[in-house]
This record gives structure tokens, sequence and C-alpha cells, in this order.
């Protein structure tokens, strides 16, 4: 069966959403192979973040996944990957629909980074590659 890697980021972990990520999660159906709480070093985020070096929101976005506990999950179901991400939501929180995780639990905050609750895994070859950054034991 699939896997995707999903974090929960330092904005949704901070404000106390990790529980209803995981909520949701489950109730759709999904089963939570790994969880770890951690504060993710420059390195760990430069290599899960290596397709977005030299995009101007890079640094800002390592300074910020790095400024504090972060939840990661590896989920587990057939077609996971595709169906955390519509769980998810587009990645402006502004215009996630409704009903979905950043839909619902987020907003534009004004800032350089789009502060967006959750990550998920964008292809099989990715979760794999992104398990193995987060969950080197997996
Ligand atoms: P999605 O794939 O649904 O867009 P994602 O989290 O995988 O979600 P990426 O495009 O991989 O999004 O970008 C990684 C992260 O970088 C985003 O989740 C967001 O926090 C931030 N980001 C992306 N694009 C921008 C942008 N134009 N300006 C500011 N931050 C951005």
């Amino acid at each position: 069966t699939e896997r995707s890697l999903v974090l929960v980021k330092p904005d949704g972990f901070a404000r106390g959403l990790t529980g209803e990520v995981l909520r949701r999660i489950e109730a759709k159906g999904y089963r939570l192979a790994a969880l770890a709480v951690t504060t993710p070093d420059t390195d760990r985020l430069h290599r899960h973040y290596a397709e977005h070096e030299g995009k101007p929101f890079f640094e800002p976005l390592v300074a910020f996944m790095s400024s504090g506990p972060v939840a990661a999950v590896v989920i587990e179901g057939e077609r996971c990957i595709e169906g955390f991400r519509a769980l998810a939501g587009a990645t402006d929180p502004t215009a996630a629909l409704p009903g979905t995780i950043r839909g619902d639990l987020g907003r534009d905050w004004g800032e350089k980074v789009q502060k967006n609750i959750v990550h998920g895994s964008d292809s099989p070859e990715s979760a794999e590659r992104e398990i193995g950054i987060w969950f080197p034991e997996l």
C-alpha cells in the first residue's frame, strides 16, 4: 500500500491543530505508520525542499519551518498521496476550498511565506524520498 509524508508545519503545531489534522487523516481511513515531534534543522529542510532551492520564498520557507516544532507523520493507505492532498486543499489558504484543512483552518497572515498548516508529499517518488529524510529508520 502507498505511503505519504505529512508534516504539521510550525504554524499548525503552534496553533494546536495537530490533533485536528490527525483526526481528519484517520476519519478518512488512512493509518498512521509513524509519528514524531521535532524542530527540524536547516540541513534537513534543505534536503526536504531541494526542488525549491533558488526560488524567492526558499530561504524564508526554511527559516519558518525551522522556527519551532513540527509533527512529522507517515500515513498509509491506497492512494493516500492524492487523498491527503485533497484533504489539505490548495497551497494558498485564502483560495483553498472550505472543507479542506487549509480552507477551514488557514488564512493569509501577511507574511513572505504562505503559512498553510500542512505539507503532503506530491508523488510516490517524493514520498519515499521524504520518508527517508524524516524517518531514516523506516
Ligand atoms: P502544494 O503542492 O499543494 O502547493 P506544497 O506545500 O507542496 O503544497 P509547494 O509548492 O511545494 O507547496 O511549496 C512549498 C511551500 O512553500 C508551500 O507549502 C508554502 O508554504 C510555501 N510557498 C509556496 N509557494 C509560495 C509562494 N509563492 N510564496 C510564499 N510561499 C510559498
